[in-house]
């Protein structure tokens, strides 16, 4: 319970602020939109996991017992380090504290349940350590990218890409989230998957990678 309730950022230099509001962007790689029978929408679709979702890296993450297919969804995780209320496109990447590598946990089965019947995504998208990020690589670190991600199941690469295949930038995601949305300090930006999607199964180890600055380990039960 302890662990569950230390939900902060931890970034690269030391440095840690609290977890806010994780704002998720769905079909944003040209081919996982493909792979799950859609397309690029024309209006970004966003969704919301709560802060609780969070959990850090070495984590072991429990499978929820209402679902029986967990897919994870490899994302750059952009971790905002100012309140703003509106921002041009231009001016977009200077609210960005750093950066890291998560997955977008999602319970497969449950969303297309949902989607079916056109409810919700929060039980789908939101449940307990659905969200695991690695520790955050400060932006006078990591620079404005583009950067490789990479995800391995027990060692085999399942997902990679490069985030300039991004259908929307970092910075139209921040300008578009900030016309909605009042950013503030902590919030962060799941910024979508590339294709590869699969399910994950109890005694799995699954490893992603954010070039070579920063990486994410998790292991399911
Ligand atoms: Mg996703």
């Amino acid at each position: 319970m302890k662990e569950a309730l230390n939900r902060e950022w931890n970034f690269t230099d030391g440095s840690s602020i609290p977890v806010g509001t994780m704002y998720g962007v769905g079909r944003n790689y040209a081919a996982h939109a493909v792979e799950m029978g859609g397309t690029v929408p024309t209006d970004p679709i966003i969704f919301i996991k709560p802060p609780s979702a969070y959990c850090k890296s070495n984590s072991t993450i429990e499978l929820p017992n209402w679902s029986t297919d967990v897919h994870h969804e490899l994302e750059l995780v952009v971790v905002i380090g100012t309140d703003a209320e509106q921002v041009s496109e231009a001016d977009a990447f200077s609210l960005v504290a750093g950066i890291g590598v998560g997955l977008d946990l999602t319970a497969r089965d449950v969303q297309a349940r949902a989607k079916k019947k056109g409810e919700p995504w929060a039980i789908a998208k939101g449940w307990k350590s659905s969200a695991p990020v690695s520790a955050i690589v400060p932006t006078s670190v990591c620079g404005m990218g583009p950067w490789d991600i990479a995800l391995f199941t027990n060692n085999e690469i399942r997902q990679q890409a490069n985030t300039s295949q991004m259908e929307r930038s970092v910075s139209q995601l921040i300008h578009y989230l900030c016309s909605v949305f009042t950013l503030r300090k902590g919030d962060c930006i799941f910024t979508g998957t590339p294709s590869g999607v699969a399910a994950v199964h109890s005694g799995d180890v699954v490893t992603a990678t954010l070039d070579e600055l920063t990486s994410l380990t998790v292991r399911f039960t």
